[in-house]
C-alpha cells in the first residue's frame, strides 16, 4: 500500500487493547505510518521488531508511544503482583517483572491500577527513548484516556473480543478489519512477530479473547501461516486461530481453521 518503505516516517507503539484502534488509525490514516502492537505497548517484548522496522523504514524520523487508561494489560500486572493471578514465566519476565517493587503495596485495586498505567506510561517512553537516541529520532508521547475516544457501535447481539494478529504494516486498522470481515467492536490487534508475541497472546486470552485471526498477507507463504497457527496453539491454551489469507487483487479472503 502506498508508496512503499520510503513514504514511512512514523512508528506507533501502541497497545493491543481496541479503543485504540482509532487514535492508531488517525496516525495510520496519513499512509505514512507504520504500528507495531502489543499488551500495553509494551517495547520490551517488541525490541527486535522495532530495530526491524527501523532498519526497514529509513525515513521514520518519529516514534509515537500509545499507552492509554483502564488498560488489561495492567490489570494482568496489578493481579500477578497481587498474587491474585498466575501467569506463564514468559509474561512474568517480558511484562510484569518491570514493575515488581515500583508501585506501593498499601494502594487499593483501582490506584494500584492507576499508578501502574502512569509508571508503563513512563517505562515506554524512556525505553523508546533510549532506542530513538542513538538514532537521532523524535518520541512523541501519544498516551490515551479510553473515556474521549469515540468508539465503534455495539453491534446487534453478543459482541465477542476477536484478536488479530499480523505484520506491521501501513495499513488502517479499519480498512484491515473490513477485509477481515471483523467487527471493530472488541477487536484487539497485535502487530509484530508471532514468537515474540505469544506472552501477549496469552494476556489476551486472560482478558477473555477466545478467537484469533491471524492474517497472513499477500505473498505471504501458506504454510509459514499454517505453522504460526499450529504454535500459537500449542503456546497459547484457550485461542482458536482462524488464518486468514488475503487473496490480493480479487480482493476476496479466504479462511481456514484447519
Ligand atoms: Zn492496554
Amino acid at each position: 500500500m502506498g508508496g512503499g518503505t520510503d513514504s514511512i516516517t512514523t512508528l506507533v507503539i501502541a497497545c493491543m487493547d481496541w479503543r485504540l484502534n482509532g487514535p492508531v488509525d488517525q496516525l495510520k490514516g496519513r499512509g505514512d505510518t507504520v504500528s507495531l502492537r502489543n499488551a500495553g505497548g509494551n517495547v520490551l517484548g517488541l525490541e527486535d521488531a522495532i530495530n526491524q522496522a527501523l532498519d526497514q523504514y529509513r525515513n521514520i524520523s518519529k516514534v509515537v508511544v500509545m499507552t492509554h487508561d483502564d488498560c488489561g494489560a495492567m490489570k494482568t500486572v496489578r493481579d500477578v503482583i497481587r498474587g491474585k493471578l498466575n501467569v506463564g514465566a514468559d509474561v512474568r519476565e517480558v511484562l510484569v517483572e518491570q514493575f515488581v517493587g515500583k508501585v506501593d503495596e498499601k494502594y487499593g485495586d483501582g490506584e494500584f491500577l492507576r499508578e501502574l498505567e502512569s509508571k508503563n506510561r513512563k517505562i515506554q517512553n524512556a525505553a523508546i527513548g533510549a532506542i530513538c537516541a542513538a538514532r537521532q529520532l523524535d518520541v512523541v508521547d501519544a498516551t490515551q484516556s479510553v473515556g474521549s475516544i469515540k468508539l465503534p457501535a455495539h453491534p446487534p447481539g453478543e459482541a465477542e473480543a476477536t484478536l488479530v494478529i499480523a505484520r506491521p504494516s501501513s495499513r488502517t486498522t479499519a480498512s484491515l478489519l473490513g477485509e477481515l470481515g471483523v467487527s471493530p467492536y472488541k477487536a484487539y490487534v497485535i502487530e509484530g512477530d508471532v514468537a515474540a508475541l505469544l506472552p501477549d497472546m496469552k494476556v489476551a486470552v486472560g482478558l477473555g479473547v477466545k478467537n484469533m485471526v491471524l492474517y497472513a498477507a499477500e505473498g505471504e507463504a501458506h504454510d509459514e501461516a499454517v505453522r504460526d497457527k499450529a504454535r500459537i496453539e500449542s503456546a497459547v491454551p484457550g485461542a482458536k486461530v482462524t488464518v486468514a489469507r488475503s487473496a490480493g487483487t480479487t480482493g476476496k479472503i479466504s479462511k481456514s481453521t484447519s
